[in-house]
């Protein structure tokens, strides 16, 4: 499997000299398996480069978009995916089970309401909600997925990739000590012995005070999670609008500290890739 970071950034794209290295668009992944069409995660701001990139290509356009859940800076990007207005294009939409009302509803609906030029249904390509990408599993291919709940405000799911005894974990948008039904115990359960955990590091410790209940973590929080899992790898991720790219730096130097030898820590930038497994 090898997953590529196309938004990094937490709540709104933010563009401009402070956010060169870690990327100022929303959240959007795209993950490889041999043989299998690509695997969109998150439809943020992000995904615009990736269609570009997509359509550039040559072969079918068969793409697999799952959804973590339906706000905005997850969703928006969706409205400038290229493959969506080609014909040729089939997009099969799967994970959060209320992703094509969340995609249909970004679009105009016919009343005429304002929000954007073209409707859902004017769109050429074949886009569909696949009932085979459901919670709580299903395959692509030969990758297992595994989902669980997130604690964040109006629900959400994350993702365990397993293929071949190797793991990948995609948690953004997690309150791992927040209000939600879900423990730091069944996180870390979630991602026990997963080769990479990418998981919401949105604040630091001393802000969770003023913002509890808004859906993310600090980045202590969540080493503690990846220790307690036994990863192999951390990415930090979700990225606050307000951080430049000096202070996400600070925050992957004193979560290196925290983590010490044993559990390498970097920050997910646009543009990095890795590869987990075969
Ligand atoms: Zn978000
Ligand atoms: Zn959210």
């Amino acid at each position: 499997m090898k997953l590529t970071f196309w938004g990094t950034r937490g709540s709104i794209a933010v563009p401009g000299p402070d956010t060169l290295r870690h990327g100022g668009n929303t959240t959007c992944l795209c993950l490889e398996i041999l043989g299998q069409r690509p695997v969109v995660l998150d439809a943020g701001t992000g995904i615009r480069r990736l269609g570009l990139q997509m359509v550039e290509a040559p072969g079918p356009l068969d793409i697999c978009l799952l959804l973590t859940h339906l706000h905005w800076d997850h969703l928006l990007g969706f409205l400038f995916f290229e493959p969506a207005y080609r014909a040729h294009a089939s997009i099969a939409v799967g994970g959060w089970p209320r992703g094509m009302e969340g995609l249909r509803n970004i679009f105009d609906a016919r009343r005429g309401d304002g929000n954007f030029p073209v409707t859902f249904g004017d769109l050429p390509a074949r886009i569909q909600a696949d009932e085979g990408l459901r919670p709580p599993r299903f395959r692509l291919g030969p990758v297992q997925v595994i989902t669980m709940g997130l604690n964040h405000p109006q629900g959400g799911i994350g993702f365990r990739f397993e293929q071949e005894g190797h793991a990948l974990v995609f948690l953004t948008d997690n309150e791992l000590h927040g209000p939600g039904p879900h423990s730091p115990d069944d996180y870390a359960r979630f991602c026990q012995g997963a080769d990479v955990l990418i998981h919401d590091a949105q604040y630091l410790p001393e802000e969770m005070d003023q913002r509890r209940g808004w859906g993310h973590s600090d980045w202590a929080s969540v080493v503690d999670l990846a220790q307690r899992a036994g990863v192999g790898q951390l990415v930090l991720t979700h990225h606050d609008p307000g951080r430049t790219d000096g202070q996400v730096d600070e925050i992957v130097a004193l979560a290196r500290d925290k983590a010490g030898p044993g559990l390498p820590v970097q920050a997910a930038r646009e543009g990095d890739s890795l590869e987990v497994g075969g």
